[in-house]
């Protein structure tokens, strides 16, 4: 009997093709199809870095893509689709699509975990109350998840943006933050819950990840932020990239280095709990 083959996949790849909540350009939803696309290229393979063979593994399958409405009706799609993978039992790691849907897809998380601990490897706190007139910015999810009080605690690494409101949120959210000019000291995780982790590609530098909205220097190199990824504490039970913007990656490479953290970070959630 063997049970391994026939079990369902754990961990599911959701494709968010959703960039309405950019604020400065559009095409974060060009990203999925870009990420697959870059995963499944011939140039690499499906291995992670500690040699799990992603291409002979059941433990992921690739959901495909919600197709959300706009609006209000998207951002609840988005949050049922979670919510119903789930409650199967499933861990979610979805490809964005720009930072707004970390929202929502934090929102079904927060049913089904009672405990959350929120990790986001970001350049920007993404704490605005509201940007432009607009609450569901890109720009704003994290204060929407603070003020529902939807998880145990957000640490963000990497920021080099925040501003005086977005401190001013920060502290009064309770937010941790490792700010990028401080460098890197070992990642202050706290314990006693399992981790989402949301990353978006702008915590890595210009240099490293060029095909995004908003690229702001100074960030991390690729290997630091594998690294970190490679050491989380586990259970890890979601995740999200977000922010590539096949516009701004007219050589691909961006989409590659976005395939890459897919595969890392499909490992660390694959990983036994420590
Ligand atoms: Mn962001
Ligand atoms: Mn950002």
């Amino acid at each position: 009997m063997i049970k391994s083959a026939t079990r369902a996949a754990l961990v599911s790849v959701v494709g968010m093709p959703w960039d309405e909540g950019s604020s400065f350009l559009r095409g974060a939803s060009g990203a999925p199809a870009r990420i697959r696309e870059a995963l499944h290229c011939g140039s690499s393979n499906l291995c992670a870095e500690n040699g799990l063979d992603l291409s002979a593994d059941g433990r992921w399958s690739d959901f495909g893509d919600v197709a959300p409405n706009s609006g209000a009706a998207g951002r609840a799609q988005i949050e049922q689709t979670v919510a119903k993978l789930l409650a199967q039992g499933k861990r979610v790691l979805a490809l964005g699509g720009d930072h707004s849907v970390t929202y929502p897809i934090v929102r079904a998380y927060a049913h089904a975990f009672s405990k959350l601990n929120l990790l986001q490897f970001d350049a920007h706190p993404d704490l605005y109350d509201e940007y432009e007139g607009q609450r569901f910015s890109h720009a704003c999810p994290f204060a929407r998840i603070m003020e529902e009080g939807l998880v145990s605690s957000l640490l963000q690494v990497g920021v080099r943006t925040a501003n005086p409101h977005q401190r001013s949120q920060a502290a009064r959210f309770g937010v941790k933050a490792v700010e990028a000019r401080f460098g890197l000291p070992g990642l202050p995780l706290p314990t006693g819950a399992p981790l989402y982790v949301s990353l978006d590609l702008d915590v890595l530098d210009p240099a490293f990840a060029p095909g995004v909205s908003h690229p702001e220097p100074g960030g991390l190199s690729t290997r630091e932020l594998l690294s970190m990824i490679q050491n989380l504490p586990t259970p890890i039970v979601g995740a999200d990239i977000v922010e590539y913007n096949p516009q701004r990656d007219p050589t691909g490479i961006t989409a590659m280095l976005a395939a890459k953290l897919l595969k890392e970070l499909l490992a660390a959630m694959l990983r036994p709990p420590c």
